[in-house]
């Protein structure tokens, strides 16, 4: 579904992402994991061309990016993008926000788009919420309100940056809970996260940034009981 070939992105001649080659799996779920700067949103918004790579290649859906050849919305319709802090539009009640890109980039009529988004807000367990406003919200609620604006574009990968960082702690467990129903449903994610619990349970595979290399990766149960590199060991200890 994803394929990254030594991928490299520098800031003003600092190497964020060094050499980064990965391949995704249809419907697999990939947790990235590493310490704060080591690259890990940086490698997402290279994925969802949020940010453009300096060299290496990003293959989806078997074909090769080139962006001088395609239409950049058309390419990132295909990733959803999930953000730790939700940027839901205010001034839209829920059911807005999440007909917005499908009625004005897919061009869905209104109709269509209001059936698809309350059969989405009903999967997120929203659907009594869909006139209600985001301040209205809980962090948790307005969280997975952005995940069912993500799905709404039919996209075939879900990118999650962080989704439970910004949320009080009694309110992570709904959003995960939202996000493990998916990968049940079979979606294909690309999740950066601290919850060591939800890599254990939902992840194929763990992956471990330091300084824009991967330095390890496997399935989370090698991965997380005997990590090979001291420092995803030093790292886990840290967060578990
Ligand atoms: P992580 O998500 O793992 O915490 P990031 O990908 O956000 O790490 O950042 C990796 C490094 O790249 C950091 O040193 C950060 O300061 C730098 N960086 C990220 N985005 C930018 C940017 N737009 N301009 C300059 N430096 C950036
Ligand atoms: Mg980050």
């Amino acid at each position: 579904m994803i394929k990254v070939k030594n991928l490299c992105k520098e800031f003003d001649g600092l190497q964020v992402l060094n050499n980064i080659s990965i391949e995704i799996k249809k419907s697999e779920v990939v947790v990235l994991i590493g310490a704060s700067g080591s690259g890990k949103s940086t490698l997402l918004r290279c994925l969802n061309f949020l940010e453009i790579k300096n060299s290496g290649e990003i293959e989806i859906n078997g074909q090769e990016v080139d962006l001088n050849k395609m239409d950049l919305n058309k390419v990132r319709e295909e990733m959803g993008m999930v953000f730790q802090h939700f940027n839901l539009f205010p001034h839209m009640t829920v059911l807005a926000n999440v007909i917005e890109a499908p009625v004005h980039i897919r061009k869905k009529s209104k109709q269509e788009a209001i059936e698809k988004a309350m059969e989405l807000l009903n999967k997120v367990g929203l659907a009594d919420k869909a006139h209600q406003y985001p301040e209205q919200l809980s962090g948790g609620q307005k969280q997975r309100v952005a995940i069912a604006r993500a799905l709404a574009m039919e996209p075939s990968v879900m990118l999650f940056d962080e989704p439970t960082s910004a949320l009080d702690p009694e309110l992570v467990g709904e959003v995960l809970e939202t996000m493990k129903n998916l990968a049940r449903d079979g979606m294909t994610m690309v999740i950066v996260t601290h919850e060591m619990g939800f890599a254990r349970e939902v992840a194929d595979r763990v992956i471990m940034i330091a300084d824009g290399k991967i330095i390890e990766e496997g399935h989370p149960k090698d991965f997380f009981t005997d990590p090979k590199e001291e420092r995803t060991r030093r790292f886990l200890q840290q967060v578990l």
